[in-house]
């Protein structure tokens, strides 16, 4: 009885899904693909890779975990993780940090999910030497060249992880103007990181 009541509903298109599952299998079918491995979509980043684009099921999951704290599935993130080309060889796995603040105002985040799953797929530590010292505005919720201003100096080296001479992997969950990879791949530079990739679990321009 309880359990026809509270089949979990696939957040974008209604239909059932599983109770790990914040999309349900046809909306998963039907995820734009988008490969993304190249150079230069993220300026102070080396090499970029993304798997999706963000935009249909995947934008309205992502949106509605982050802003409306819907943590149901959240775990199924992970599982739509493809990395089908990221080969590099890292010395660690550094998620884009959250200010403290606002660690407190979420449950869930999709990258503390995303990053646990690449470094697991890729057999490399998670690390953290960067530290979010300013409580920067969404970045969702402004233009794009307020975008690059609003990151600016919100990140600091932490002094007990040294990524000096080291090949990193930044991960992020959305990769939009690239602002918040670009400010973080930069400080791990100025911190004598020899090498920064960034990937995202879905990457797409702001309209
Ligand atoms: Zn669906």
């Amino acid at each position: 009885m309880l359990s026809s009541i509270f089949v979990p509903k696939c957040i974008s298109c209604g239909g059932d899904c599983g109770y790990d599952e914040i999309l349900c299998a046809n909306c998963v079918a039907g995820l734009a693909r988008l490969n993304l491995a190249c150079e230069g979509y993220c300026a102070d980043a080396d090499f970029c890779y993304a798997d999706y684009r963000y935009e249909g099921a995947l934008r309205t999951a992502l949106r509605r975990i982050k802003f409306d704290w819907c943590i149901r599935g959240v775990s199924q993130l992970a599982r739509l993780c493809i990395l089908a080309n990221v080969n590099g060889h890292y010395d660690m796995i550094v998620p884009i940090p959250f200010h403290i603040i606002r660690r407190f105002a979420r449950f869930v985040q999709p990258v503390s999910v995303i990053v646990r799953e690449v470094a697991a797929r890729l057999s490399v530590k998670v690390e953290m030497p960067l530290v979010r010292i300013r409580n920067t505005s969404y970045q969702a919720k402004l233009r794009r060249t307020a975008r690059f201003e609003n990151v600016k100096g919100a990140f600091e080296l932490y002094a007990d992880v040294d990524v000096h001479e080291k090949d990193i992997l930044l991960v992020d969950d959305i990769m939009t103007t690239g602002a918040t990879l670009a400010e973080a791949a930069r400080v791990l530079k100025s911190g004598g990181a020899s090498r920064v990739d960034v990937y995202s679990l879905a990457a797409g321009m702001v309209r």
